[in-house]
Parts: C-alpha cells; sequence; structure tokens
C-alpha cells in the first residue's frame, strides 16, 4: 500500500475514459476503503486501457493494487477491459452477468437473445432490414468488450469484504445486470447508468433473462428502481458530472416519461397501430438510422400506457396497440 492510498482513505476518485459511443467519455471510480474497488473499466481501446492506467497511476496504484474490480452492468463501456484488470483482481457484478462474463460456458445465452428480439421486432411490425441491422449494431457494440468470469456474483442488498459501510443495490431498467452501490451513513451512490445528470437513461428493450421467461417491462423497472434512491444524498454517475440532488432529478425523469407516455398516446389518437408504427410517428427519420434505441424508448412508454390501462393490445400475428374508447 502505498502513501498516496493512506491519503485517499475512504475517498470517491473519478477517472474519466474516452468511448467511441455516442454517449461519450465514461467515468470509473476508485473506492478507498478496506479494500481497493474500482467500479467498471472503460470499452477496450488502446486508448482507454492507457487513461485507465494514467488514472490509477494518479492516485498511485496499479491493477495489482485492486482488490475488486465491480461491474455496475454489462454494457461495453463499463465492462470492456475486464479480462485484463481480471489478470490479478476479482470480479464482483450483479449474478446476471454470468452469462455475460464467460459466454465460452453459455454459448446459447447470445444466440437465445438474438433469436428472441428478432422474433419480437417483426412481431411488432418491424421490417427485415432495420431488425437484422440492430442485431448487427448489438453484435459490433459487444466487441469493445474482452470479458472474464464472474468472480462475486451479487444480489441486492449485498455487502462487499473490505468495503464496510456500503451496501449493494439493484437497480434495473438501464439493464437487466445493474447494480448500484450506496453508502449507508450518507447516502452517497456509485450509480452507472441508473441516474445521469445530462441525459436520460434509456430503459432498454431486452429479452426475459430466463428463455420462456416474461419479457422484463423495463421503463416500470426502471421508475421504480429510481423512486429507490429518492433518499440519495449525491450519485456518481458513468457519464457526466455527479447528481447533486438526486430526488429532484429523478421527479423530473419520471414528469419527462409520463409526458411523452401521454404525448404517444395523443400520437395513436383513434388509430390501431404497432409499436413500429407508433416508433415512425414519433421519431420519424430517426427511427430509420436508429431503430433500436428509438423502437426501445416506444415500447417502454407503451408498456407503461398499458400498465396504466390506458393503451389495450391485440397480439395475434402483428400486435397492435389501440386506446380503449369510452361507451
Ligand atoms: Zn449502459
Amino acid at each position: 500500500m502505498t502513501e498516496l492510498w493512506h491519503d485517499h482513505q475512504n475517498q470517491i476518485k473519478e477517472i474519466t475514459i474516452d468511448t467511441p459511443f455516442q454517449v461519450g467519455p465514461v467515468n470509473v471510480y476508485l473506492i478507498f476503503s478496506d479494500a481497493l474497488i474500482l467500479v467498471d473499466t472503460g470499452p477496450k481501446t488502446a486508448e482507454a486501457r492507457e487513461q485507465l492506467k494514467a488514472g490509477l497511476r494518479k492516485y498511485g496504484v496499479s491493477f495489482k493494487d485492486l482488490d475488486y474490480l465491480l461491474l455496475t452492468h454489462h454494457h461495453p463501456d463499463h465492462i470492456g477491459l475486464t479480462a485484463e484488470v481480471a489478470e490479478s483482481t476479482k470480479v464482483a457484478g450483479h449474478h446476471r452477468l454470468i452469462p455475460w462474463l464467460d459466454p465460452a460456458h453459455h454459448p446459447d445465452f447470445l444466440k437465445q437473445r438474438i433469436a428472441y428480439l428478432d422474433h419480437f421486432y417483426k412481431r411488432h411490425g418491424m421490417d427485415e432490414a432495420s431488425a437484422s441491422a440492430i442485431v448487427n449494431q448489438n453484435l459490433k457494440y459487444m466487441t469493445y468488450a474482452e470479458v472474464a468470469p464472474l468472480n462475486v456474483p451479487l444480489h441486492d442488498g449485498d455487502r462487499l469484504d473490505g468495503l464496510p459501510g456500503w451496501h449493494v443495490m439493484e437497480t434495473l431498467g438501464h439493464a437487466q445486470t445493474h447494480l448500484s452501490l450506496m453508502r449507508d451513513n450518507d447516502q452517497v451512490m456509485v450509480a452507472g447508468d441508473h441516474l445521469i445528470r445530462h441525459i436520460s437513461s434509456n430503459a432498454l428493450l431486452e429479452p426475459p433473462h430466463e428463455p420462456g421467461g416474461e419479457r422484463p417491462r423495463t421503463l416500470l423497472q426502471y421508475r421504480e428502481a429510481m423512486k429507490k434512491c429518492l433518499s440519495a444524498s449525491k450519485v456518481y454517475s458513468g457519464h457526466g458530472e455527479p447528481v447533486l440532488e438526486p430526488a429532484a432529478l429523478i421527479q423530473k425523469r419520471l414528469y419527462e416519461q409520463d409526458q411523452k407516455a401521454a404525448y404517444l398516446k395523443s400520437l395513436i389518437g383513434q388509430e390501431v397501430m404497432t409499436a413500429v408504427g407508433v416508433t415512425r410517428k414519433m421519431y420519424k427519420g430517426l427511427y430509420d438510422r436508429q431503430p433500436g434505441l428509438t423502437f426501445s424508448e416506444t415500447l417502454g412508454h407503451l408498456d407503461l400506457l398499458e400498465s396504466r390501462l390506458e393503451l389495450s393490445v391485440s397480439e395475434e400475428d402483428i400486435w397492435r396497440y389501440a386506446v380503449p374508447q369510452k361507451d
């Protein structure tokens, strides 16, 4: 343990790393406690690797000093350099990260997800070209990650050895593998992409984690997981500046979602529409450029309306949404 490390005892230090993705730079964090924890890694690029190493060096540590690498969720900008860090460090994260981090032992995992989504997209009115563009984009995205098996699978409420006074919070919605850390005494959080100050985090469409299970209604999950964080005093995010007034931001996000859902409902009006039809009407040309994100965003809000019985869906070969008419 170096002098510098002692200086940082009980502190949280941010290292910002560039990504080749539209979201911009990602923040990873060092937590200096009884153990030394790195939260997330950045993507697998040469530039990110150098920036991560330089960031650690600034605090007088290197990969071999880390006791744990804690991953907030499975997206490549957060887990990209896992294999490299894991050579000398235990990897901790949500228990559902297991197949993501050990694809060799879960060869069907990705295949089943792709098959589910392909079928799902088409059932909601998507054409072949857009559906396969999304799959290809996702596969390319995953090449920015080189993974290693999960050593410490975590569940909601768990505590990590060497990190006294903190607990794990399952914060699903943005990803089905998402977790955050919360410090008990002052409710400070390190929260990955759960809450971001300058952009609204997407509750992304994902297949059921277990084949044959029910599709997670990710926006509904996300809203519940945000409400769990209303007591947070400060949130260190995966992107951008820390959130200094988490409760106000959460209320704002919930309100924006309600507004967007109401707008989508008005777009449907008296019509009977597929989710893709609603997405096109909402996003126009952006749908052609980003079918995956725009569809996912729309579907989340349709789920929200459906859960409130403000929308009904007819589940035939092609699923269609309609606003129930009062008589
Ligand atoms: Zn993410």
